[in-house]
């Protein structure tokens, strides 16, 4: 070797990240230890028989910040906390004797009279709050842990379930809000939901994963399936027809992936059996030391789509699959807002809330008023909005009316359109900044000050607004994403803000919005600086220039 070649870098033995099918057993953390240690499913049976009775002092810590969240509880957040603070205190200092709880909506598919039993609780047990989330299910606040039995019982009695809403679980799957009616559907994925809950939901061979698992079935490229685990999207196989594109390892948060394709093409009976694959390989093969690292996507990169496709096909498929063409990418995102033609004749009416808040006296009146015209059948959309399904014409402007009473607005401006917002301060203990006020505030305003520019507007420009690093509002996919923290007012006062991210989005342009070095705005001044970024692009873009580009 000549004195100047620079010798190999010695091999570095990598260290295992506790994946179960190299022979990682042991927990290697304390959240594995809690999991390894009692299913998290059984927790079901202690909030029924002991926690109910004994009320918040007596729940055990490790069901109360662990295992409550397979049933889709999380404390609130102890009110008057500020930002500032969340960071410094232990999480007991936190917590509030309340939850929050989510109810699982797959597919964001509710019937009217599912509809009504979701308003009615909330009106009797979550002080009337209820959200719409990005991932197509309600959320309620306030709830007790002494109420959880009843709440259960008529949840149940109505079909719906909040059973691995979350935790490290198999989540609500996400699908259409058009599922079975749009005039440009491919295929309707609802059938392949239906399979993937009945064989993957409250199993426990299933129910202990590295971490969540999030996951979306449709026959429309209208559910972001470029940020999911596993996303099957509808897609037209030239000798085979219609089926299923399939996407893993995507994600957001600190380390934000798109998903890839596996260039596989899946008839829907199979979808199910291709889910079941890719969950089993997460289980086996997932990353459990870091729960940073524990996310598909972590493995999906280290091995890439090759390698996973052919783990799935020879362990736990016993099959190959067929290679598939790739989905069509629209133009715009779909948002689902407004009056539409179905397949059938019939219409649905896209109405958007802002940033997804209703409540339980809200959900009531829209049951009534799906019902007065016609409907029976109401979806929530992955941006926080809802769809009325199957309106005879003759009671469009009838339900138009009846929702904009409620201020739920179907002929909505763009901001109201593309404006989303985490839980935020109000509710969630991870928070630093309020997000559900702002975003209100911000509609307001924007509606106000941009009137002369609306006509000239013809994709919505999304702003979505996370109270923390996390992205539940997925500020990497918008145009205009604002990060929460505290930031240095001009009188070098530390006040709430957000660290803006430019110019992200799905679809045509699918990338994450640039994180602008320096570019932090104080929340009061949140109207002004939108204003000014919006106005700065409708002045300078070339003609049909998405503001993505
Ligand atoms: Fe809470 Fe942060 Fe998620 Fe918002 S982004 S809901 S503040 S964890």
């Amino acid at each position: 070797m000549s004195p100047t070649t620079t010798p190999p870098p010695a091999k570095r033995t990598r260290r295992g990240e506790g994946q179960w099918a190299l022979g990682y057993r042991e927990p290697l953390n304390p959240n594995e230890r809690s999991k390894k240690d009692d299913n998290p499913l059984n927790v079901r049976a202690r909030i029924e028989n002991i926690y109910a009775h004994g009320g918040f002092a007596s729940i055990d810590p490790g069901d109360l910040r662990g295992r409550f969240r397979w049933y889709g509880l999380y404390t609130q957040r102890k009110p008057g906390i500020d930002g500032g603070r969340t960071a410094t205190l232990e999480p007991e200092e936190l917590d509030d004797e309340y939850f929050m709880l989510r109810v699982r909506t797959d597919g964001g598919a509710v019937s009217t009279e599912q509809l009504r039993v979701l308003g009615e609780l909330s009106q009797t047990y979550a002080r009337d709050t209820a959200d719409i989330t990005d991932r197509q299910n309600i959320q309620y606040h306030w709830i007790r842990i002494e109420d959880m039995p009843e709440i259960w019982r008529r949840l149940e009695g109505a079909g719906m379930t909040t059973m691995e809403a979350c935790g490290d679980s198999p989540r609500v799957v996400l699908g259409s809000p058009l599922a079975g009616i749009a005039v440009n559907e491919v295929i309707d994925g609802t059938p392949a939901i239906e399979e993937i809950l009945r064989r993957f939901i409250g199993k426990p061979e299933f129910a202990n994963l590295p971490r969540k698992f999030k996951s979306a079935v449709s026959g429309l490229p209208d559910i972001a399936h470029e940020i999911h685990d596993v996303a099957f999207v509808g897609v037209v196989h030239p000798e085979h027809g219609p089926g299923f594109d399939v996407w893993v390892g995507g994600g957001l948060s600190t380390n934000p992936m798109i998903a890839q394709r596996l260039g596989a093409w899946v008839p829907l009976e199979e979808v199910a059996d291709v889910y079941g694959a890719v969950i089993s390989v997460f289980r086996d093969y997932g990353y459990r030391r870091l729960r940073a690292r524990a996310r598909i996507k972590f493995l999906v990169k280290d091995w890439g789509a090759a390698k996973f496709r052919e783990v799935m096909e020879e362990k736990y498929l016993g099959r190959k699959l067929l290679d598939g063409p790739a989905p069509e990418v629209p133009a715009q995102p779909v948002d689902h807002i407004g009056v539409h033609k179905q397949k059938d004749g019939l219409y649905y009416v896209g109405a958007a809330p802002i940033a997804g808040r209703v409540s339980g006296s809200i959900l009531v009146e829209i049951a009534k008023a799906a019902e007065r015209a016609g409907s029976r059948r109401v979806r929530f959309t992955p941006q926080q909005k809802l769809v009325v399904l199957d309106v005879p014409e003759a009671e469009v402007d009838a339900l138009r009316a009846d929702l904009a009473a409620q201020g739920l607005q179907v002929d909505a401006s763009p901001w109201r359109r593309g404006v989303m917002a985490c839980t935020g301060i109000e509710f969630c203990k991870l928070a630093i900044v309020e997000t559900k006020a702002r975003a209100h505030n911000l509609v307001a305003e924007l509606e106000t000050r941009l009137k002369d520019i609306t006509d000239g507007i013809t994709a919505p420009i999304s702003v979505h607004i996370n109270g923390c690093p996390n992205s539940c509002a997925r500020i990497q996919t918008a145009d205009i994403g604002l990060k929460g923290q505290i930031v240095t007012d001009d009188e070098g006062r530390q006040v709430e803000g957000f660290q803006v991210h430019l110019g992200g989005g799905l679809g045509l342009d699918a990338g994450f919005g640039k994180k602008l070095r320096g570019h932090k705005v104080v929340a009061s001044e949140l109207p002004d600086y939108v204003e000014r970024v919006v106005r700065a692009y409708v002045d300078e873009r070339a003609p049909d220039e998405r503001f993505a580009q």
